[in-house]
C-alpha cells in the first residue's frame, strides 16, 4: 500500500519540478529566440535599406548577413538541445530526490499506521483469551446435567467477576487511545500538586490497609499546569503499583523536589523489584514481568504504566525508573511547573 503511495507521490513531486522547469525553459527560449531574431530583423533592415537608397552592397557583408543568419538558427538549434538536456537531467534529479521525500513524508504517517495495526491486535488478543475462557466455562457447565442452583450461582458470581476484568481492560484501552492522541486532548489548568497526591493516596489508601501498607507522603505543594484528573490517573497507577508489587507491612513513599523548571517527584516502594530484562519493556503495553504473573498479583493486564507515560508526556514531562531486584523500585515523574 505504501510502495504505491510513493510512487504516487513521487509522480506528483516530479509533475510540479517538471511543470516548473518546463515552464521556465520556455521562458528562456522564447526570450533567447525573440532577441536573436530582432537582431536578425535589424540587419535585413540596415541592407535592404541600403539597396533602398542605391549603395552598392558589398559581397563580403552580404556573405556576413547569410553567415548571421545561419549563426543564428545553429544557435537556436543548440540552446533547444541544451534546454532539454538541462530538463532530461532535472527529470532524472526530481525523480530520484522526489522519491527519496516521499518517503520520509509518508514515513511518520507508515508507522503510524503500523502503531494502529499492533495496537488492535494487541487488544484483540488481549479479549480474546479471557473470553474464549468465559465462553467455555459457560459451555461446560450447560452440558452438565447435574448443574446445581448453587453451582450456578458460583458460577454466574466468577463470570460477573470476569466481565467486570474485561470492562476494566476495555477502560484501559480507550484511555490508552486517548491519550495516545497527544496533548490537544488534554485541559490544561494551574494544578496544585500536593491536591493530585493527596488525591491518589486516598484512592490506594485502601489497598495499602489491607496489607498493612504504610503511604508516607512528604511531597511538597508545586504549581503545574496540567490535567488535574488525568494526572491524578497516573499517579494512582504509580502507587497502586507500588502497593501490589510490596510484601506486607513494608513502607511506600512519595517525595518531591523543586528544579530550575521541574517539579519531581519520586515514588518508592520497597517491593519485589524490577529486574534489568524487564526495567526497559516495562512500559511497553501489555508487558507484564515474569514476577508479577507468577506472584499472580491481581487485576493488571500490563496497560497501567503505559497509559501513565502517555499522560506524562503529553504533559511535556518525563518519566523513569530505577529498581534493585527483591529490594525495591523507585519512580521519578518530571513535570514542567507553572509558569
Ligand atoms: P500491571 O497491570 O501488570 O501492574 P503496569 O503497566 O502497571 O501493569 O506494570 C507493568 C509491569 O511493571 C508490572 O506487571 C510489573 O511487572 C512491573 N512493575 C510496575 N511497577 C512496579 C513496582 N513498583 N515494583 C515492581 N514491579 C513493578
Amino acid at each position: 500500500m505504501f510502495a504505491s503511495a510513493r510512487l504516487k507521490l513521487t509522480a506528483w513531486y516530479l509533475l510540479i519540478a517538471m511543470l516548473i522547469s518546463v515552464a521556465f525553459s520556455v521562458a528562456i527560449y522564447k526570450a533567447s529566440t525573440d532577441e536573436l531574431e530582432r537582431f536578425a530583423r535589424v540587419q535585413r533592415f540596415r541592407i535592404e535599406r541600403r539597396i533602398q537608397e542605391g549603395f552598392p552592397l558589398p559581397p563580403e557583408v552580404r556573405s556576413r548577413f547569410t553567415t548571421d543568419v545561419a549563426l543564428i538558427t545553429e544557435t537556436k538549434r543548440r540552446l533547444l538541445l541544451a534546454l532539454v538536456a538541462i530538463n532530461a537531467g532535472i527529470f532524472i534529479i526530481a525523480g530520484t530526490v522526489g522519491y527519496f521525500l516521499a518517503g520520509r513524508t509518508l514515513e511518520p504517517i507508515q508507522d503510524m499506521v503500523d502503531e494502529q495495526h499492533r495496537f488492535i491486535s494487541d487488544a484483540s488478543h488481549e479479549l480474546r483469551t479471557p473470553l474464549t475462557a468465559l465462553k467455555s466455562s459457560l459451555e461446560v457447565h450447560l452440558r452438565d446435567k447435574n448443574f446445581t442452583l448453587k453451582q450456578a450461582k458460583t458460577l454466574i458470581a466468577e463470570s460477573i467477576e470476569d466481565v467486570n476484568k474485561l470492562h476494566l481492560l476495555s477502560d484501559n484501552l480507550l484511555q490508552l487511545a486517548q491519550y495516545q492522541k497527544a496533548s490537544g486532548q488534554l485541559s490544561l489548568e494551574k494544578v496544585s500538586l500536593s491536591t493530585i497526591m493527596r488525591e491518589a493516596v486516598q484512592k490506594v489508601t485502601p489497598l495499602a490497609k489491607q496489607k498493612n501498607i504504610t503511604i508516607k507522603n512528604t511531597a511538597k505543594d508545586m504549581l503545574i499546569s496540567g490535567d488535574m484528573y488525568a494526572l491524578t490517573n497516573a499517579f494512582i497507577t504509580l502507587l497502586d503499583n507500588a502497593v501490589k508489587y510490596s510484601d506486607n507491612k513494608k513502607t511506600v513513599s512519595l517525595s518531591s523536589k523543586k528544579t530550575l523548571a521541574n517539579a519531581e517527584i519520586f515514588i518508592s516502594d520497597q517491593g519485589i523489584g524490577i529486574s534489568r530484562k524487564d526495567m526497559s519493556r516495562i512500559f511497553d503495553r501489555f508487558y507484564r514481568a515474569d514476577s508479577a504473573r507468577s506472584k499472580s498479583v491481581s487485576g493488571g493486564y500490563g496497560l497501567g504504566l503505559s497509559i501513565a507515560k502517555k499522560i506524562i508526556e503529553a504533559h511535556a514531562g518525563s518519566i523513569s525508573v530505577e529498581s534493585k531486584l527483591h529490594k525495591g523500585t523507585t519512580f521519578t515523574v518530571r513535570l514542567p511547573l507553572f509558569s
